[in-house]
């Protein structure tokens, strides 16, 4: 491992130029060197012993192609964005069956793709990332970028964060990368409490975490450290005996031993006016000891919506039961997948309305007269999407005869039940 990187060493305040914003307090940094390499040692150490065999960890350590490896850790950094490990690793089995290479999965269409994706919730990534593929395809003569650089400029959805897991785990670069799980460790590590989505806490957390990765396995330092969040530090009751940088802990030793040790700017730090601290008006609280860090603004509450939905039901020509599924339009949440007609509806409509307003619109589309009498009131079912408390007001109508659906209108087909769990629909939906 080399030497730390410059910026990890606090310069004196009296010699910045005027306008200059100060740098944080030595206390929140890393600002030892033998202190950065045993870290290091003992990190990496840990992840050795005790790493997760994962599928995309044993492609990206026995691909020998660059493109292939970068394409398999690229797959496996999407599918992670918001799901958990779990979950992720038998739809990472199926993609990477059904479209080993970028070429593969360039060919492939957005239908197939979101048949695979439907589940794993978060939708529009499934299909960014096969924009992307065609991209590298078409224009990049199907060689991937070579650094972090580069991802995050030429490829349509890679973020910071992706654009570095590539570059350090497959081209071996030594850049950091900053997720949730690091937000975590180094907000503990270093006592860091102000709104850690802050933009000024998230900089600095980059370039913390840009001068801790080590230099010759920067993907396996990258990957402990995300590690050591998911199965270590983790939110609630972390496992600081267990801990393999539990020395280096400033919120475990804040915690054994009361007020942070020795602070060499000690004015600055912890009595206001310290742009990396907790705020003044939220001290430390004993009761939660490290997990008085991280701290984040209150976060938004979900907005509050409600559809009403019709699961149209008839007579298949085998006899078997057959629902009506309709496709959404290609942009916008849940974009492209498929649903029973569904409306949305006004806050505070009463029941009689809803079911009218629905009535009118299957019969819109359908062309028949829909009596709203006729439609068959279920029950409420509730789906928290990210930033969406949705409840869908289910109703269902069977039909004796057939109904000639107008094609102008948006896509639709009816399905047996089995068809309809194989086809790209929302897990909302499944609940309905
Ligand atoms: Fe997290 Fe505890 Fe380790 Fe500190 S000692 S990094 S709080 S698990």
């Amino acid at each position: 491992s080399g030497p730390a990187a410059p910026f990890s060493l606090p310069r004196p305040r009296a010699a910045l130029p005027a306008g200059t914003p100060a740098p944080p307090p030595a206390a929140h940094l890393f600002s030892d060197p033998a202190e950065i390499e045993a870290l290091r040692g003992n990190l990496l150490a840990w992840y050795d012993r005790c790493k997760r065999e994962l599928p995309w960890r044993t492609l990206a350590a026995t691909e020998p192609d660059a493109d292939r490896r970068a394409y398999a850790v690229w797959v496996s950094e999407i599918m992670l964005q918001q799901t958990q490990v779990a979950t992720v690793i038998d739809y990472y089995n199926r993609w990477m069956q059904k479209w080993p290479t970028l070429q593969a999965l360039a060919q492939a269409s957005l239908e197939e793709v979101n048949e695979l994706w439907a589940g794993l919730g978060y939708y529009s990534r499934g299909k960014r990332l096969q924009e992307a593929a065609r991209k590298v395809v078409s224009e990049l003569a199907g060689r991937m970028p070579r650094t972090a650089e580069d991802l995050q400029k030429l490829l349509p959805g890679v973020g910071r964060y992706t654009a570095g897991a590539i570059a350090s785990i497959s081209y071996g670069q030594a850049t950091g990368v900053v997720d949730g799980n690091v937000i975590r460790v180094l907000c503990r590590l270093r006592c860091i409490g102000a709104d850690s989505s802050s933009p000024a806490v998230i900089d600095r957390l980059w370039d913390m975490a840009n001068a801790l990765v080590d230099r010759s396995r920067p993907g396996d330092f990258n990957q402990a450290l995300m590690e050591l969040g998911a199965t270590v530090c983790v939110p609630k009751a972390p496992l600081c005996g267990e801990c393999p940088v539990k020395q280096h802990c400033q919120a475990r030793r804040r915690k054994l031993f009361g007020k942070s040790t020795p602070v060499p700017d000690v004015e600055d730090c912890g009595v206001g006016g310290c742009p990396l601290c907790p705020p003044a008006t939220e001290p430390w609280d004993s009761s939660l000891g490290v997990t008085n860090f991280p701290r984040k603004a209150a976060k938004k509450q979900p907005r509050v919506a409600r559809t009403a939905t019709c699961v149209l039901e008839r007579r298949g020509c085998h006899g078997a039961p057959e629902y009506l599924i309709v496709q959404r339009p290609s942009s916008g949440l849940l974009a492209g997948l498929w649903e029973f007609p569904s409306l949305p509806l006004a806050q505070g409509l009463q029941e009689e309305k809803q079911r009218e307003a629905l009535a009118d619109h299957l019969q819109a589309w359908t062309g028949w007269p829909v009596v709203a009498g006729d439609l068959r009131f279920i029950r409420e079912v509730i789906h928290i999407f990210s930033h969406i408390h949705q409840t869908y007001v289910v109703y269902s109508l069977p039909l004796d005869g057939d109904v000639t659906l107008d094609t102008a209108l948006s896509p639709s087909r009816w399905v047996t039940a089995e068809e309809f769990h194989a086809s790209a629909v929302s897990t909302a939906m499944k609940k309905v």
